[in-house]
């Protein structure tokens, strides 16, 4: 089939679904729309110090999990895999709990359950253990993650330590979020492996190379940074799709005809041209889509997409030339109860994870708030946190990233269906980023939404 593919946003989620399309429709023609200077959207990685330091300002790395296969078939694909940096795992995560860091294990083995027990208690350890089953077993019907997790865990583990994961995670108490699309991942049920297998088929040395390098890490990166995923998919586009693939930078939407089935752009050069589509491919924020409708049949259409609601947070890379982290400090990172009312919202160790992405000795590590305040408040909350006097660092590398995570409230998942269905009668199919903010999962919806496009 040679559709017209036009996909608006050259992000992870755009960059992907044109792969897919290529592997689906050889012969399909694409056209990337994309509103700023750069590919990547929130992949973004900064190099400081003559190359030294590599800051990864929005994600910082890719978790290893259950979802992998068509991520790694890209990754095999575009020729990345030579690049695969893998984490040193950390035995433990921390919490920050009634003004002190307690651990959490990250794997399990006699060390880091003693030091679990040190900390919180052999009681604690079996109320979370006799839990357990009843998180496989429980039938709850409520899609409110706070009172799902009451029932299980007890409200009193459930405000220690969902509180402080899923406030991490996604900026919001457990009592605002879905069940649906935190916890249970239900946008991920046709995730079938043994179909997955039959069609996106590994080559050898990719599988052995991954399999050398993967088998105790749990996350990686790349050598020059996560960017180079999205450069790296850009350029295999081009060299594989010539002249059916064309990319505009720095053009905007400005409306949207779904009748016509037409966009109109604002190109660098201010000239407006107009753009038709078989299938129209949108991997932007809902209020932009809901903006670009004119069509005033959809006004209620526009109303749901304007009540999506998103959540806004500050990231700072901050490096110094030497080790500051205490001794005994072993984590990936630690996350704080809301109930602290800190401004940080938690911390990643980047030089514990990847040391080899930065000098010896030095120390680089993330820190997200939600709050806009001054540095030196936040070096301040580092220290009390850290139990250590933190200062003097050589760069801070903030970011403020405006509306990039959806509020996933109970009853989301229902209502974007509903949204999403309205859409794709009218040819248009949203981006992943509405359902996830995990980088393989948002692949595989990729994916899977070109595949239904293909039978
Ligand atoms: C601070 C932070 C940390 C994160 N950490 C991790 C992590 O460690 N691991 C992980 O897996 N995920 C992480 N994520 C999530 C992950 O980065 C995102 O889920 C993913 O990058 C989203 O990609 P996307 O393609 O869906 O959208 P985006 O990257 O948001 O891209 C949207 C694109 O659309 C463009 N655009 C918007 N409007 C228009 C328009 N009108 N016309 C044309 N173009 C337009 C934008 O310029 C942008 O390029 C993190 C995110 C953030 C912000």
């Amino acid at each position: 089939m040679s559709y017209q593919f036009v996909i608006v946003g050259a992000c992870l989620s755009g960059l992907s679904k044109a792969f897919f399309i290529k592997h689906l429709f050889p012969k399909a023609k694409i056209t990337l729309i994309e509103q700023s200077n750069r590919i990547g959207g929130m992949i973004q990685t900064r190099k400081e110090n003559q190359n030294q330091f590599i800051f990864e300002e929005g994600p910082h790395s890719i978790k290893i999990g259950r979802y992998d296969r068509p991520l790694f078939y890209m990754i095999d694909k575009i020729g990345l895999y030579p690049e695969l940096v893998t984490s040193i795992q950390q035995p433990y995560n921390y919490i920050y709990w009634k003004d002190e860091l307690k651990s959490v294990p990250q794997r399990m083995n006699f060390e880091t359950i003693s030091r679990f027990i040190k900390d919180h208690g052999k009681e604690e350890l079996l109320n979370l253990i006799k839990a357990y089953p009843k998180l496989l077993l429980n039938k709850q019907v409520t899609d409110n993650l706070g009172e799902y997790l009451d029932e299980i865990l007890g409200k009193e583990l459930t405000k220690k330590y969902a509180e402080t994961v899923y406030y991490g995670s996604y900026g919001e108490s457990v009592y605002n979020l879905s069940r649906n699309m935190c916890f249970d991942k239900i946008y991920m049920q046709s995730y079938d492996e043994v179909e997955l297998k039959k069609d996106l088929i590994y080559d050898k040395e990719f599988e052995q190379i991954r399999d050398k390098k993967l088998r105790k890490a749990h996350s990686y990166r790349f050598t020059y940074g996560l960017e180079s995923l999205p450069k790296r998919l850009l350029r295999y586009l081009k060299d594989n799709l010539r002249e059916n693939f064309e990319i505009y930078l720095d053009t905007k939407v400005q409306e949207l005809n779904i009748e016509q089935k037409e966009l109109i752009i604002e190109k660098e050069d201010k000239n407006i041209q107009k753009i038709y589509y078989d299938k129209l491919l949108l991997n932007v924020p809902s209020s932009q889509i809901a903006t670009m409708i004119q069509n005033q049949s959809l006004d209620k259409l526009k109303e749901d997409l304007k009540k999506i609601k998103y959540t806004s947070l500050i990231t700072r890379n901050i490096c110094w030339d030497q080790k500051i982290l205490p001794r005994n400090f072993r984590g990936s990172g630690y996350l704080i109860n809301p109930n602290e009312n800190k401004n940080i919202l938690g911390m990643v160790t980047d030089s514990l994870q990847f040391p080899m992405q930065y000098p010896q000795d030095s120390t680089s590590v993330t820190v997200l708030s939600l709050k806009d305040v001054e540095d030196d408040q936040i070096l301040k909350e580092l220290s009390i946190h850290l139990g250590m006097n933190i200062q003097d660092p050589k760069m801070i590398i903030k970011k403020n990233w405006m509306d990039c995570w959806i509020k996933w409230n109970p009853g989301y998942f229902d209502k974007m269906m509903m949204i999403e269905k309205e859409l794709e009668e009218k040819s248009i199919i949203i981006g992943a980023n509405h359902f996830t903010m995990s980088i393989p999962e948002l692949v595989y919806l990729s994916y899977s939404k070109m595949k239904q496009l293909y039978v």
